[in-house]
């Protein structure tokens, strides 16, 4: 698929997520931002929309927060969510995720406001709470919507099979070298990165059997996306 099609496919995802999560009761607001933290996960797809953000408004500068950023320990997934279906499906554990990073800001947060808002990935969309999480101590996610989002990132990896995941800012500085100035109509991916895996499709949806018929409607929508 062309990348002007699969970034078509990523803001109908997007869209479908944002109206699903638009009736829901949270305690997220504006300039709560105990949740933007440096270790934010993204597809190189999603990568390539932030930067066709970037240097469409002129803020291509913000890019030096993220050269910033890596010289602190971040969260780097070990899996994408695809692949960790993948060995469910086969009964296999998965490996154990490193926690030895630190929850820094993300570089795009400046005075508690998300300078990307617009194009922030799924996994920032993600990010929602029924009780505040300086409160909590931890978001307070209902067990379905755990699900939703889970198939929902199952879906953003599908339409970037054979690109990258991994940690926002080290999607974004491998994509840096290719896209700085013009946004062209692909990128490489050659070979691997360190600190990212590769997508591919979805083998099976992580969904538990007691979710799926709420999940009906939801999927029925997504299927109404061309991929
Ligand atoms: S997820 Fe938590 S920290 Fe983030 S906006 Fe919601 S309540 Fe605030
Ligand atoms: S990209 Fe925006 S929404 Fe996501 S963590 Fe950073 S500041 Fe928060």
């Amino acid at each position: 698929m062309k990348i002007a099609r699969r970034l078509d496919a990523l803001h109908e995802i997007y869209a479908v997520y944002d109206n699903f999560i638009k009736g829901l009761t949270m305690a997220c607001k504006r300039g709560c931002a105990t949740c933007c933290t440096q270790n934010v996960t993204m597809t190189t797809l999603e990568g390539y929309s932030i930067f066709q953000h970037l240097i469409a408004s002129g803020k291509t500068g913000l890019l030096k927060a993220v050269h910033h950023t890596v010289k602190s320990k971040r969260y780097q997934p070990a899996l994408t969510t695809n692949e960790l279906a993948a060995l469910c499906l086969n009964g296999e554990d998965p490996p154990e995720e490193k926690n030895d990073y630190s929850s820094i800001a993300c570089p795009f947060l400046c005075n508690n406001e998300c300078l990307i808002y617009e194009e922030r990935p799924l996994g920032c969309r993600c990010f929602f709470s029924a009780e505040k999480c300086e409160t909590a101590a931890c978001a307070v996610v209902e067990p379905f919507f755990v699900t939703v989002n889970t198939v929902f990132l199952q879906f953003v990896e599908h339409i970037d099979a054979g690109g990258l995941f991994g940690n926002m800012s080290d999607v974004l500085l491998f994509l840096e070298p290719e896209i700085t100035q013009t946004c062209h109509e692909t990128y490489s991916i050659v070979g691997n990165r360190v600190g990212l895996s590769h997508n591919r499709p979805i083998p099976a949806l992580l969904a538990p059997p007691e979710h799926q018929m709420r999940l009906e409607p939801v999927l029925r929508e997504l299927s109404n996306i061309p991929l």
